[in-house]
């Protein structure tokens, strides 16, 4: 069986803060707002591997009005999700993200970020992608008050559909006379 899972996030870019995406950290002005680290692409991975297993969503398990979670670590909080969507049996073929943000340019990260997230998500680079793009100058991240990030994830688990069928069919054969 498989699942498809997206995950959109934005953050408001405010000085003093750290400019986060999938742990890496990128030399910028301005960074993240959030009640936690604010890594938008974390937030973003987060609600696709959640939303593929049908297992709620970042708001419902990680809330901001917890006070526990002040400047949490978003890739820890990854791995947590990780773990129930790992526990639910499933397990991650890929993922594909885009990060949308006027500066800094992505491309000189995005193999930092790929590994990042990668060693996370317990799989290899290759499987994980991510694309830089701008805005154009259009909306608040054209105008460079904030970051967005969509990630797309392919789930797995073994009992597909075409497996039990096959296991039916061999039983069945087992005990024809
Ligand atoms: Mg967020």
């Amino acid at each position: 069986m498989i699942r498809i899972g997206v995950g959109q996030d934005i953050h408001r870019l405010v000085l003093g803060r750290r400019f986060l995406l999938g742990g890496v950290q990128l030399p910028a002005e301005k960074g993240e707002a959030g009640h936690s680290d604010g890594d938008a692409l974390a937030h973003a991975v987060i609600d696709a591997l959640l939303g593929a297993a049908a297992l709620g969503d970042i708001g419902g398990l990680f809330p901001p009005s917890d006070p526990a979670l002040k400047d949490a670590d978003s890739m820890a909080l990854l791995r947590s999700a990780l773990c129930l969507v790992q526990r639910a049996g499933w397990r991650l073929h890929n993922l594909d993200c885009v990060v949308c943000c006027e500066s800094p340019k992505l491309l000189p990260f995005r193999d930092a970020i790929r590994a990042s997230l990668a060693e996370a998500l317990e799989v290899p680079a290759e499987r994980v992608f991510v694309k830089g793009k701008t805005a154009e100058g259009l909306g608040p991240v054209g105008e460079g008050r904030a970051v967005q990030a969509l990630a797309v994830c392919l789930l797995e688990r073994g009992d597909s559909p075409a497996g039990r069928e096959g296991k039916e069919a061999q039983h069945e054969a087992e005990n024809r006379d």
